[in-house]
């Protein structure tokens, strides 16, 4: 069983891997076949095996020889070990569906962003409508559920939990979207240029949707402070690298080469764009595993 959702994993990753190609290009999922981007040769089906065929041809096309880029590899393989980690979590259940289809829309986010700086409305928006019918089908158990639990009574328990379920979801579809939009408004004032666009804004309304208000705010401000970290350390290695150039090729001291390059460096980063939906995706899934624990953790640690 365990082997037939890894193998399940490395499909849907290599579907995967066709999204995030052509969906940024505005490009049908469906058709056509799978081919080369150089030389546009149809792949064979024993050429499209997840994992193994990167290996075996060396990550190249086997008709023109170029290069294939080894994130075709790592998505089906991460894909793969998602699913896996997933069924050996939640067991032969609904959860398992809802948090790999989770993982799905995350991942291909992850990735497409990391690449082209965008996320596709064509992934978020069907994941907000996935994130809300899951709802009524695995319950989300976050504040509303806990705080009104007497307030809502539908003719059946049955019914009641779904309505309050549906109602976590709704909730944390809206807090996650308001709390990001807010963010990229602070955001846009304070540094003056763009860092949050409306991208993240749905990636979060789906992330809230799937995960509820608590797991949303743990959501954005951990990938805030991640977000920030890899910032600091972009600076620093970019302000590290100049002011060895500055030395060795303009013979400048030591003082005046660091004074110099931190100046270009900061410069530099005020418009290089953080790919903030990498961080917020990668958040979110440690949330699914992790985050109620962390949560915990914080409120008695304070
Ligand atoms: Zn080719």
């Amino acid at each position: 069983m365990s082997l037939a959702t890894f193998a399940l994993g490395l499909a849907f990753g290599s579907f995967l891997n066709v999204c995030i190609y052509r969906m940024p290009r505005e490009l049908s999922v469906i058709h056509p076949r799978s081919q080369c981007p150089k030389c546009r040769v149809a792949i064979h089906f024993y050429d499209n095996i997840p994992v193994l065929s990167w290996f075996i041809l060396r990550g190249r096309c086997r008709n023109c020889q170029t290069r294939i880029s080894p994130r075709y590899m790592a998505v089906e393989l991460v894909t793969g070990l998602l699913f896996l980690v997933c069924y050996a979590h939640f067991g032969f259940t609904l959860a398992t569906l809802k948090c790999c289809t989770f993982g799905f829309l995350v991942l291909g986010l992850i990735f497409t962003d990391a690449e082209t700086q965008l996320l596709p409305d064509k992934l978020t928006l069907p994941g907000i409508g996935l994130g809300l019918l899951f709802s009524l089908l695995v319950p989300v158990n976050d504040l509303v559920s806990e705080l009104l639990p007497g307030l809502i009574t539908g003719p059946s328990p049955q019914v009641s939990w779904r309505l309050l379920s549906l109602l976590d979801s709704v909730a944390g579809m809206a807090l996650g979207a308001a709390f990001i939009y807010g963010a990229g408004v602070i955001y846009l004032r304070a540094r003056g240029v763009e860092g949050m666009g409306f991208g993240d804004v749905k990636l979060m309304a789906m992330v809230g949707a799937f995960l509820g208000v608590r797991l949303a705010i743990f959501t954005i401000f951990s990938a805030s402070i991640a977000g920030s970290l890899f910032g600091l350390w972009t600076l620093f290695s970019v302000w590290m690298k100049r002011t060895q150039r500055r030395i060795s090729r303009n013979h400048e001291s030591v003082q005046l080469a660091r004074r110099r390059a931190w100046q270009s460096a900061s410069i530099a980063l005020r418009y290089f764009p953080i790919p903030f939906g990498v961080f917020l995706g990668g958040m979110a899934m440690l949330a699914v595993f992790f985050g109620n624990r962390l949560l915990r953790w914080y409120w008695r640690s304070l």
